[in-house]
């Protein structure tokens, strides 16, 4: 079954067409700019080579209107004809407490992801935005949505409350809700694997480390934990996010610096994490590594402060869990990153017995145990992919 996925965001939408039966990619690409000058289509089919094609793309239907004709088209094409493509699967960031799976997207489901569009005002509507174009341009075909906060609702109530009013809980479902969640099930699942057991005999803590990242507390399968909260703001220091900060900062700085409270959001958002505490320098770890072989402190002192919160992460979470088996490493930061693996490993594991292999933590692209110890947990890196997750299960739910 061919499965179409689909992850739109406010101006781009990113897509895959995927073999599910065989879980083997077909083709990929990218619509940018949508709705603004310059928008252009990036498209590779598997085995051939990349294409871009500038051309007005409006709105999303446009978007996926060039997606679609370049899927078909005579000499880049992957399939003769729209029909041979049998569903979509749809990423969506916030499903709330509505949704603990992925599930087929009927009018009541896509009338329910809208009620939880306040929780996620930057993604949801957008996401809602790719599956009504979809839906015009396929009318026929069934769509499925799967919820980055679904693995997640296993939380028990300790782990999601927060130390607030029990009635905003109850009014506004303000708790943690964590995000990332299609690839902490993966990522998760293919350590077992690595391990040779079942998900339900270890406990892993995965280190999701992108631009935005999360860690979280798999314990026997089920996430008991996650960084991310109510929103994608909380936990790590990110790429452009803050992560954990004293709440109080919000009005100091907003009276300090004369700001609105959305302005101070807008830094928290955009202007913090490595990005902010590099003095501006730059949100890629790439740049902050090259800078750090230069000797350049705002750059030591941003990755010292990004390692080291991952390590209060992971310390937090092995108590939470009462041991862990793995710990894992994934994403950009996490996969590319020898630096930073070795950094949070080698300054602050050691505690739990787990000393690194250096020549496997330097290889690249495989998912790896990069550990040499025997007792104790095992360190290790998977690639992670969303993408095979949205359409594994886009194609249980439809078989
Ligand atoms: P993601 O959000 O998972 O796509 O991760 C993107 C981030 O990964 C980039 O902003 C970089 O900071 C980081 N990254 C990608 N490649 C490398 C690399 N080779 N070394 C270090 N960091 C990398």
């Amino acid at each position: 079954m061919k499965v179409l996925v689909i992850n739109c965001g406010s101006s781009s939408l990113k897509f895959q067409l995927i073999d599910a039966a065989s879980e083997t990619l077909i083709a990929k690409g990218l619509c940018e700019r949508i709705g603004i000058d310059g928008s252009q289509l990036v498209y590779t089919p598997v085995g051939g080579e990349k294409t871009t094609k500038v051309s007005p793309m409006p709105d999303h239907t446009a978007a996926v209107k060039m997606v679609l004709e370049a899927l078909c088209d005579e000499s880049i094409g992957v399939v003769k004809s729209l029909d041979e493509i049998k569903a979509v699967g749809h990423r969506i960031v916030h499903g709330g407490e509505k949704f603990a799976a992925s599930c087929i997207l009927t009018d009541e489901v896509i009338a329910t992801i809208e009620e939880c569009s306040d929780l996620a005002p930057l993604h949801n509507p957008a996401n809602l935005i790719g599956i009504s174009a979809c839906k015009e341009l396929m009318p026929n075909v069934p769509m499925v949505g799967v919820f980055d906060t679904a693995f997640h609702q296993t939380m028990p109530e300790k782990a999601y409350l927060y130390g607030l009013p029990y009635e905003y809980y109850e009014k506004y479902k303000v708790r943690r809700y964590g995000f990332h969640g299609t690839s902490h099930s993966y990522v998760s699942s293919q350590a077992a694997g690595l391990l040779g057991k079942a998900p339900e005999e270890i406990n892993t803590i995965v280190c999701h480390l992108g631009n935005g990242a999360s860690v979280s507390a798999v314990q026997k399968g089920k996430c008991v934990d996650t960084s991310m909260g109510l929103t994608p703001l909380e936990g790590l220091i990110m790429g452009t996010r803050s992560g954990d900060i004293d709440p109080a900062i919000i009005e100091f700085l907003a009276g300090k610096e004369n700001k609105s409270l959305s302005d101070i959001m807008a830094v928290l958002n955009k202007k913090s994490g490595v990005l902010g505490l590099s003095g501006g320098f730059s949100s890629d770890f790439r740049d902050l590594e090259d800078a750090k072989d230069k000797g350049d402190a705002a750059a030591v002192r941003t990755l010292e402060a990004f390692c080291y919160r991952v390590a209060k992460y992971i310390g937090a979470y092995t108590a939470a869990m009462n041991g862990v088996d793995a710990v894992v490493f994934t994403a950009g930061v996490g996969e590319n990153s020898a630096l930073v693996r070795s950094m949070i490993c080698e300054q602050y594991l050691g505690y739990l017995g787990v000393t690194l292999d250096q020549e496997a933590n330097h290889k690249r692209g495989e998912a790896l145990v990069i550990s040499s110890n025997e007792e104790g947990p095992k360190v290790m890196v998977i690639p992670t992919d969303e993408e095979l997750m949205i359409a594994r299960d886009t194609y249980a739910l439809l078989q």
